[in-house]
């Protein structure tokens, strides 16, 4: 089967010859291990900050060892007893078409009512971490206003629509007009704001006549410089992700004084470091996709090769919601 590990660290832009397409043998099973077809792969920005070698809260990804990932697929052979062949699973198998576990970090999917790729996106990480941020860190209450970057994205796309089932006026944050007119007439949020569009400042401040009470930081930033701005006393900010800043470029900050005239919390978090609290958000999140209640878009790459591709354009902003590779 095909895998791809990195071949060598970025220098500046990730460019091609940073990853290598391999063959490799598929392994026989000890007692206890699976087997498993991925038929789909996640492409997501941490992975960029992995090919680093940097101070981080993860150790950089090893050269020469499959390209870190989330995957969803079927059991197709099983020395363990836990797991039957035609299994749906979700693991961390990698940019890789099959993969070997010990089952322990994998969890077993139920696609009656949610599609087995959305275990990737709205049902998975990306959704859990839209539920952290917004639940445990911005926790808004009804009429405060929010506004979240990237906003059309896997993530961002989730903390508008949760944000307004809790009452919230939601204020999106992205990149070109077929985005934003998506964020407000598909996903409801009440607008969303083009920062390619060159007003940023000043259509923010027009979106959010009564100040921002709590924000989802995305991006890094103009955007988030703008909101820093606009913020009410005691606002909150989920600091999740400042992709404008993973090939290295510098992120100047002009309004940093807002944290301390606003008294403002700011708190940078993981997902990861919280299972304890992913039953319950996948609980809700789970309800709201089976019943249409969350609504999600992908952007699907066709086989592993297209994979390297499909992450550079993500990384600029190609991708149109959750960006994923379909294996088979
Ligand atoms: P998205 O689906 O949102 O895809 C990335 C989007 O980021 C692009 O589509 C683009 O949207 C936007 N973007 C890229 N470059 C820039 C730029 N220079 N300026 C502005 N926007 C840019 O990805 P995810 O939803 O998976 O991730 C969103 C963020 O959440 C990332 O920062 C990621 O690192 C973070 N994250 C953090 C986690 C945590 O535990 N802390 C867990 C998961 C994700 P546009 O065209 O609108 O600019």
């Amino acid at each position: 089967f095909k895998r791809i590990v990195l071949a060598s660290r970025p220098q500046g832009q990730v460019a091609p010859d940073n990853f290598r397409l391999e063959e490799v043998p598929v392994p026989s099973l000890k007692d206890g291990e699976l087997l498993v077809r991925n038929h789909y792969l996640s492409l997501d920005p941490y992975m960029r900050m992995r090919m680093e070698d940097v101070k981080s809260y993860a150790a950089p990804q090893a050269i020469g060892d499959t390209m870190v990932g989330g995957t969803v697929g079927e059991v197709v052979d099983s020395k363990n007893p836990k797991f039957a062949v035609g299994d749906k699973v979700q693991g961390m198998l990698g940019w890789a078409e099959m993969g070997v576990s010990d089952g322990a970090l994998l969890r077993k999917l139920d696609t009656t009512h949610i599609p087995l790729s959305a275990y990737l996106g709205a049902v998975g990480m990306p959704g859990m971490t839209a539920w952290y941020g917004l639940t445990q860190i911005m926790q808004p209450k009804e009429g405060e206003t929010i506004v979240v970057s990237a906003a059309s994205g896997a993530v961002g796309s989730a903390v508008g629509q949760l944000a307004k089932q809790r009452g919230c006026r939601a204020v999106g944050i992205a990149g070109g007009k077929e985005k934003c007119d998506y964020v407000v007439n598909e996903l409801g949020f009440d607008a969303c704001i083009d920062y390619k569009a060159g007003n940023l400042a000043a259509d923010l401040a027009q979106a959010t006549p009564n100040g921002i009470d709590a924000v989802f930081e995305n991006v890094g930033g103009e955007g988030f410089d703008a909101c820093l701005a606009r913020m009410n006393p005691f606002g909150r900010i989920a600091l999740c992700g400042l992709i404008a800043g993973y090939d290295g470029q510098p992120m100047p900050l002009n309004n940093v004084r807002y944290l301390l005239t606003m008294r403002l919390t700011l708190r940078g978090f993981i997902v990861s470091e919280h299972m304890d609290l992913w039953p319950q958000g996948l609980k809700e999140l789970g309800g709201l996709v089976a019943t249409g209640k969350l609504k999600y878009r992908e952007t699907v790459a066709g086989g592993l090769a297209a994979a390297p591709e499909a992450f550079m354009g993500m990384l600029k902003g190609r991708n149109f919601g959750k960006q994923i590779v379909k294996l088979i």
